[in-house]
């Protein structure tokens, strides 16, 4: 398969180059999703368009068992500032995460599993939009998505990868259980009552309370949560107040939750409810708002040893690494909590060159890609010959 994969090699490239001049960001991938669902069309996939927006979701053979391999399209807003012949030719937007690397290899999985002829299942191929951020009622692509049908019927098995600029071309990473966090967000308001600085007896001062609430919210991992729980809160923004004498109405707090077990992310929600309910004690009141993101994602054991084997035959078992910890969070979640299902991280790494996820200078070593593309397409082979899990 491998070897099949590098004959690829050169129209994988290509594909990513050409996702990579021309980026999108979530729920904006309209020239992507067109050209993936041309490519596909011509493999000899059903494709069905603008599924959760501009997602597509496209078959390979008939019948179960079903396996889903997943792609996210989307760039970010950020400005390139690699001097390369496919740098993004689009102000402000760049792929510095690496989803025009996943796109361009599904696009191979597809090729190598259509050159397979007849299927012994299923192959069900989605190319997601918008895995970076939600659109105004707080779905992400992979929410959309299923919530237009990607998964109904019965899905047997889902399976993932993403680059990872931490691990040289060739490697990959992989565990099972939790591998990535959930995540929500709570949007908050400490409501006084404003006044003048020189007169504060006369006022319900929102900042001198919010000192006390921004301590509580850091009490919640360090003196409520058991310390094997993974678990982060933290505060990103803050606003209050216009000038120097002026006490404000209110202070606006907005922050992001990660957690790993669902029992925790409850309990969270109990703790900072209890922080700000400070401010009443201290005369003023407040409002709290979560709004609930793509939980934690696990990886399933049985898929795990599938892809430890897949991988171990066609890089070596000495490549097949444990996976990194970290509480990034990773909607294909959304997907592998409805059929089993694992992602594995690939390197992409540029030798004695580390480019970080989400950073300007972000770029993919195009070595990585027929790896990708082999191990996706080999593991949804032996998954459909298989049977099961
Ligand atoms: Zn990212
Ligand atoms: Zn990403």
């Amino acid at each position: 398969m491998l070897e099949r994969a590098r004959t690829l090699q050169d129209k994988i490239i290509a594909y990513r180059h050409d996702f990579h001049k021309n980026p999108e960001v979530g729920f904006n991938e309209f020239r992507t999703s067109a050209k993936v669902s041309e490519i596909l069309t011509s493999l000899g996939c059903r494709v069905r368009k603008n599924v959760g927006k501009t997602g597509v979701v496209a078959e390979l053979g008939e019948g179960q068992p079903v396996i889903a391999i997943r792609a996210d399209m989307d760039a970010l807003p950020l400005q390139e500032d690699n001097q390369v012949e496919y740098a993004s030719q689009i102000p402000g937007v760049m792929h510095a995460c690496g989803h025009d690397a996943h796109t361009a290899i599904l696009l191979g999985v597809a090729e190598l599993l259509a050159m397979e002829g007849k299927l012994p299942g299923t192959v069900r191929f989605f190319f997601q939009p918008a895995e970076e951020v939600a659109d105004d009622e707080g779905f992400s692509g992979a929410q959309r998505m299923i919530q237009d049908g990607a998964m109904d019927g019965e899905v047997d098995m889902t399976l993932a990868l993403h680059v990872s600029s931490l691990l040289p071309v060739g490697q990959i990473r992989i565990g099972s259980g939790p591998s990535s966090g959930g995540v929500d967000t709570f949007r908050a308001s400490i409501l006084g009552k404003g006044g003048h600085g020189a007169r504060p007896q006369e006022t319900v001062d929102p900042i001198y309370i919010s000192a006390y609430i921004i301590l509580a919210l850091q009490g919640i991992s360090s003196r409520k949560l058991n310390p094997y729980d993974p678990a982060v809160v933290s505060i990103g923004a803050i606003h209050a107040g216009h000038a120097e004498n002026v006490i404000p109405n209110q202070v606006d707090i907005l922050g992001t939750i990660r957690y790993m077990k669902h029992t925790v992310q409850d309990l969270i929600h109990e703790e900072i409810k209890n922080s700000f309910e400070i401010a009443r004690s201290l005369g003023g009141d407040y409002s709290l708002k979560f709004e609930i993101g793509t939980p934690p994602m696990i990886n399933d054991p049985k898929a795990v040893d599938l892809i430890r084997q897949v991988a171990g035959d066609l890089i070596g078992n000495e490549n097949v690494l444990p996976p990194m910890d970290g509480l990034g969070a990773e909607d294909f979640g959304c997907f592998s909590e409805l059929a089993p299902g694992a992602m594995f991280n690939l390197g992409c790494r540029f030798e004695d060159d580390e480019r970080m996820h989400h950073n300007s200078h972000f770029d993919v070593n195009d070595g990585c890609l027929p790896f990708g593309a082999a191990i996706l397409a080999e593991t949804a082979l032996r998954f459909l010959k298989r049977g099961s899990l």
